[in-house]
């Protein structure tokens, strides 16, 4: 049985634990979201990569869901100093990362590979897989006109108000060979409970993407990011209802609709079991709320027997 999880950062990083530290863990790979990915202070950072990287290397800060345990923050305050902006909170030791993966993008060596070669160096034994070595960007349009996603999300802390959203370079993106074989190759391709709009999208329209999914025969589940509609964390309640969608369980089975086998939503939402049964061919309400590596597990396992 190969599983196949497509994931964002904090939220998907959480189910990726759970397959990774399960009994299927030989048998899991991850593909990642590269929309989030920008440069900061002259570095290229992947935050989605790192979250899965550091989380699956169990070097992730807990408290905060990404960037490494025990960090200081040196550099920063130099920058700071310098007169550079620092809004965006890069650790000491998270700087080695982006130093490192800016240097061999230099070189120009694959981002693929990079991300490998990053994530065997923490140890990580799961793949980790780029949709696209294609350089793609999320974009939210706000009163004051397009903005990176990054910039809105942690910059101006969601406050402006979102009327649409963008990726670009998507059209002329290329998907990797890796992922298009993982997809090809799985029994089981995982949804994660990630922002479907600026996590999930940017994966399935790198062009080739949703071709392959459609066309594989693994079984197809996700697990809804929104409970009793709202989310764990994060805008993408806010986010679904400017992209037309509901913001709840129902919308999200209408974002996956023609996509997947089966929608794993909480016991919270079971009361929409019915409505849901319209439109997805399989509907299961348990507990998905991560929050230790037990429940993780659980839940990663409860996904393998949908
Ligand atoms: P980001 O890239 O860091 O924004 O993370 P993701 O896109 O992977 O995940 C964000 C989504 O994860 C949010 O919509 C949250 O509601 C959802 N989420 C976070 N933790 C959990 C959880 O424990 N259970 C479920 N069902 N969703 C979660
Ligand atoms: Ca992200």
């Amino acid at each position: 049985l190969k599983i196949v999880l497509l994931s964002g950062g904090v939220g998907g990083a959480k189910m990726a634990e759970g397959f990774a530290f399960s009994r299927f863990a030989e048998q899991f790979s991850v593909i990642g979201n590269v929309a989030d990915d920008q440069e900061f202070h002259g570095l290229w950072v992947s935050p989605d990569i790192d979250t899965l990287t550091y989380t699956l290397a169990e070097q992730i800060d807990t408290e905060k869901g990404w960037g490494l345990q025990a960090e200081s923050n040196q550099v920063l305050d130099q920058l700071k100093t310098l007169g550079a902006d620092t809004w965006m909170y890069l650790g000491d030791k998270d700087f080695a990362t982006h130093i490192y993966r800016t240097e061999l993008r230099r070189q120009g060596i694959r981002p693929s590979e990079i991300a490998a070669k990053i994530a065997r160096s923490y140890g990580v034994k799961t793949p980790i897989i780029l949709p696209t070595d294609s350089c793609i960007h999320n974009q939210v349009m706000t009163n004051s006109g397009w903005i990176d996603f990054q910039d809105y999300f942690v910059k101006y802390a969601c406050l402006p108000e979102v009327l649409d959203f963008n990726i670009t370079g998507i059209e002329a993106a290329i998907a990797t060979p890796e992922a298009l074989k993982a997809i090809a190759e799985a029994d089981l391709i995982v949804i994660a409970p990630s922002n479907p709009i600026v996590s999930i999208k940017p994966i399935l329209s790198v062009p080739g993407i949703t071709e392959a999914l459609m066309s594989s025969a693994a079984f197809k589940v996700a697990v809804s990011p929104l409970i009793n509609g709202e989310t764990v964390k994060g805008p993408a309640d806010q986010m679904m209802k400017v992209a037309g969608y509901r913001s709840d369980v129902i919308g999200v089975a209408d974002f996956y609709s023609g996509l997947i086998d089966a929608l794993v939503i909480d016991q919270q939402d079971r009361n929409a079991v019915s409505e849901l049964s319209a439109s997805v061919e399989h509907v299961l309400a348990t507990d998905t709320l991560m929050f230790n590596r037990q429940n993780k597990i659980r839940l990663a396992e409860t996904l393998v027997h949908v």
